[in-house]
């Protein structure tokens, strides 16, 4: 089996705790607004347009497929910015176990992996394989989701996962359709499950103030998941809304003060979570 991978992090320490392998999967299945790497979201369809455009002679097409040369690329990002249809030239296809091969590299320094994405979880069979390999070594296995696809649905893969970072973007579904694109009711079931099996590791709330109500929202998150956050207890992230990376048409909008995301975690702490991180 192979996943296609849009990049591999040997080092990252804000994927889950310590210092981690993040692997990215290519493709995702909602369209946030904010979103601050576009270029995740589609599989390549071998266009050839970022072939033309690239300064630096690291893409070529053979045989009507889009080929990169990593040892050319000068990291302009050129490609990604040029792509029509929001993908990049550098995701290829990869075996778990060609995967893995980086990851042994790192793995005196690391205490383990995620995976995230785009939306990792279209590829969960690949995940598998990857996380049983690194079970395999002793290292940690994290998945960085969206929650749209039901994990309910792979407990083979919750086997060999250590737990799950689950994004729960807006809490009304309304919003969460404006914001995202899709609905959030598999999201919240997903996190129910999750809870319940003692495998949600962290959940976070992104702070758009101009596309929602994030008071509201975070209320309301921190309502629904706290009868779980006492049988299990796992982090909360606020993120603020950040324009780096955003399509241009949402790069404007207003970024949260830090008094904002202070009013945020002091909320949250009164309803009596311990572990509020603002990023
Ligand atoms: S990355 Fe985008 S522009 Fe380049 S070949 Fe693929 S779809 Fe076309
Ligand atoms: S980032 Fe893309 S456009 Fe820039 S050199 Fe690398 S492959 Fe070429």
């Amino acid at each position: 089996m192979q996943g296609i991978v849009t990049k591999i992090i040997p080092f990252s320490s804000v994927d889950g705790p310590g210092n981690r392998t993040a692997i990215f999967l290519q493709g995702c299945n909602l369209d946030c607004k904010y979103c601050h790497n576009p270029e995740t979201r589609k599989r390549c369809i071998n266009c050839g347009e970022c072939v033309k455009n690239c300064p630096a002679g690291a893409l070529s097409m053979e045989n009507d497929q889009v080929h990169f040369d990593p040892t050319k690329c000068v990291s302009c990002d050129t490609c990604i910015k040029t792509c029509p249809h929001d993908s990049t030239p550098k995701a290829s296809p990869m075996t778990a176990e060609a995967v893995f091969d980086i990851v042994k590299k790192q793995m005196p320094f690391i205490r383990g992996i995620t995976v995230s994405g785009g939306e990792c979880m279209l590829q969960p069979e690949f995940i598998r394989e990857l996380f049983i390999l690194a079970k395999d070594q002793g290292l940690g296995t994290l998945i960085d989701s969206n929650g749209t696809v039901p994990f309910g649905n792979y407990p083979e893969l919750l086997e060999v996962t250590d737990g799950v970072m689950l994004d729960i973007k807006a809490f009304y579904d309304d919003e969460h359709k404006f914001v995202t694109g899709g609905s959030n009711r598999e999201i919240l079931e997903n996190a129910t499950y999750l809870g319940e099996n003692g495998k949600l590791y962290e959940v976070r709330c992104v702070i758009a103030p101009d596309l929602y109500d994030c008071e509201k929202s975070v209320k309301a998150t921190g309502e629904f998941l706290l009868p779980l956050y006492k049988h299990h207890p796992f982090r909360i992230k606020i993120i603020a809304y950040r324009p780096m990376g955003v399509r241009a048409e949402y790069s404007d909008m207003r970024v949260p003060t830090q008094d904002e995301l202070s009013g945020y975690k002091d909320m949250l702490s009164e309803m009596g979570y311990e572990e509020i991180i603002i990023i």
